[in-house]
């Protein structure tokens, strides 16, 4: 990201002949300190590089600048000193900044809309923005859209480079080969169905009988007592539909939208209202959703995203203490959603899932901290209790990395901001080499001040406050477990075989019509047969 443009000091009074032969000296003491101050690389920071006099009492610099002195920073620093100047010597004061042909370099080639204030042209060509800015006053430049525009032009140029990058998956850590004679290699999704332990309900969502909740439960009951209690974390209750403001405040509606469910209220609490719609759905029998949605307001919620927003809004504008610290609480009192479109696999990837988000706040080190012997009790976890194929990998989100640069992460310093996924090998799907055959089943993030700021959680010391949030998605899980044990619960590790023994199964739905084929019943009085045995 660079500048280029013109900005104009208008002063109160004419320019003095001498001040116009000490502007040289100003210039370059200006260049050599305040616009290149705190910067590391001058090039991130402003240089005047030329400059003259016009109508008796303005001073022009020509300016380019980089992404840590941004223009319109120059003009203010440059401001303070120039006053200083001149007001000591020369008893004159600055009346207006002007800030004129504004342009913006971004490196790639971006859309970005005509519709944002300020924003007069933009030129794409040869791999490069320019964005073209329409005249700046000094009271425009204090206003915070002209920093939330120069970010968002930012982050689109970083997100751009940084998603180029064909790699920002970084293996950490493995689990090692799991020597099985015969390792499971039927897709579980497949087989759920046809026992009858799951049914269709509609796009990428199912209804489980209770032996797959049993399932469910059976992996979330042993990571709640194997890792998450353990540690202290206590359950609280979110809800599962938001404000939009929430989403603005979270950055998901920004980030993520094209993944997210909304819902509308409906545009009165009189029926009669009402009355036209319910006469044509009573005759024709059909609920056309076009005509549903002439008697519903514009989405004003959308519906559990990330699971761990709720938490934030909590905390935001409460001052925290040393003796409050660190807070430690998890959720799962009801389902996420998220439209995959095309994505939508089994019980794997769908709209409405279930997960346990743990989540947590604290100083820094108490958020690492607590990260770190998170990390500890899922390693035991996938090894000791689920006994699974694992690894771990590095997948810091671009807008976490600190500096915004594109950076290669050699050594992983995994004690700042980022994200780590946890994936399991699913045999079903294909070789162990081939990246496709794993699936992420959850992850744990750092996010250092991402929600402390905007959410405005503070301290009592006006120390700095960390986050931090761990996604168990249940379903994947679950799944995950499947694929490599099967169905046969002999054949599981102990921990797991001791849930079966202590909680019976319950029994599934055998109906005249279902479980829907001949397939199926076989299967499924086989699987019964294994569970039968455990008892
Ligand atoms: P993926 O890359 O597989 O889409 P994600 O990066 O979107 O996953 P996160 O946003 O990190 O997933 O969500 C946290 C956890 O929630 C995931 O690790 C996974 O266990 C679960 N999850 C996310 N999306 C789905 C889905 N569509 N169906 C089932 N579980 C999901
Ligand atoms: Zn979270
Ligand atoms: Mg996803």
């Amino acid at each position: 990201m660079r500048f280029a443009g013109k900005i104009l000091y208008i002063l109160s009074k004419p320019i003095p002949e001498e001040l116009k032969v000490e502007l040289k000296d100003i210039v370059e003491n200006l260049n050599n300190t305040i616009l290149v101050k705190g910067v590391g690389k001058p090039e991130l920071g402003a240089k005047i590089v030329s400059y003259n006099v016009v109508n008796n009492n303005t001073i022009v610099f020509n300016v380019v600048s980089g992404r840590r002195v941004k223009i319109h920073d120059a003009a203010l620093r440059a401001r303070r000193k120039l006053a200083e100047i001149l007001g000591k010597k020369y008893r004159i004061g600055i009346r207006n900044i002007i800030l004129e042909d504004v342009t913006i370099e971004l490196e790639g080639e971006h859309k970005v809309s005509l519709k944002i204030p300020y924003v007069k042209n933009i030129e794409v060509k040869e791999g490069k923005t320019l964005i073209y800015l329409s005249t700046l006053e000094e009271s425009d430049v204090k206003k915070p859209i002209i920093d939330r525009l120069l970010k968002l032009l930012y982050e689109k140029e970083q997100r751009l480079l940084w998603g180029g990058k064909a790699e920002h998956w970084y293996l950490i850590k493995q689990s090692g080969v799991k020597g099985k004679e015969q390792m499971f290699k039927e897709d579980p999704n497949k087989i759920l169905e046809e026992i009858g332990w799951i049914k269709r309900f509609s796009i990428g969502q199912w209804i489980y009988t209770p032996p797959f909740t049993y399932l469910l439960n059976m992996v979330k009951n042993l990571f709640l007592e194997e890792v998450v209690k353990p540690l202290g974390f206590e359950e609280a209750v979110f809800p599962k539909m938001y404000p939009l403001d929430l989403g603005l405040r979270t950055g998901h509606l920004r980030g993520t939208i094209n993944s997210m469910l909304f819902a509308a209220l409906p545009i009165s609490y009189d029926i009669a209202e009402f009355e036209e719609l319910i006469d044509y759905m009573y005759v024709t029998n059909k609920a056309p959703p076009e005509e549903v949605g002439k008697y519903v307001k514009p989405p004003s919620y959308f519906l559990c995203f990330a699971q761990c927003e709720p938490f934030y809004q909590f905390f935001s504008k409460e001052i925290m203490s040393e003796k409050s610290l660190p807070i430690k609480w998890f959720d799962h009192a009801g389902p996420s959603f998220r439209w995959e479109a095309g994505g939508i696999y089994g019980v794997e990837r769908v709209i409405e899932f279930h997960r346990i988000e743990v989540v947590w706040l604290g100083l820094p080190e108490q958020v690492i901290e607590i990260r770190n012997k998170l990390l500890d009790r899922y390693e035991h976890f996938m090894d000791k209790v689920l006994d699974l194929e694992w690894r771990w990998a590095w997948v810091t989100p671009w807008y976490l990395e600190q500096e915004g640069a594109v950076v290669e992460i050699k050594g992983i310093e995994i004690n700042k901001p980022g994200t780590i996924d946890f994936e399991v090998w699913l045999p079903y799907k294909g070789p162990r080499e081939d990246r496709k055959s794993w699936l992420e089943v959850g992850n744990i993030s750092i996010h250092g001040t991402k929600f402390t700021e905007p959410f405005k959680i503070k301290h009592s010391k006006n120390k700095i406050l960390w986050t931090g949030c761990s996604g168990f998605g249940v379903e994947r899980w679950a799944i995950a477990f499947l694929a490599q044990h099967g169905f046969n619960p002999s054949q599981w590790p102990e921990k797991v075989r001791n849930y079966v023994k202590k909680n019976p199964m319950p029994k599934p739905v055998e109906a005249v019509t279902y479980p829907t084929t001949d397939k199926g019943r076989k299967k499924l009085e086989e699987i019964l047969q294994y569970f039968s045995r455990q008892s």
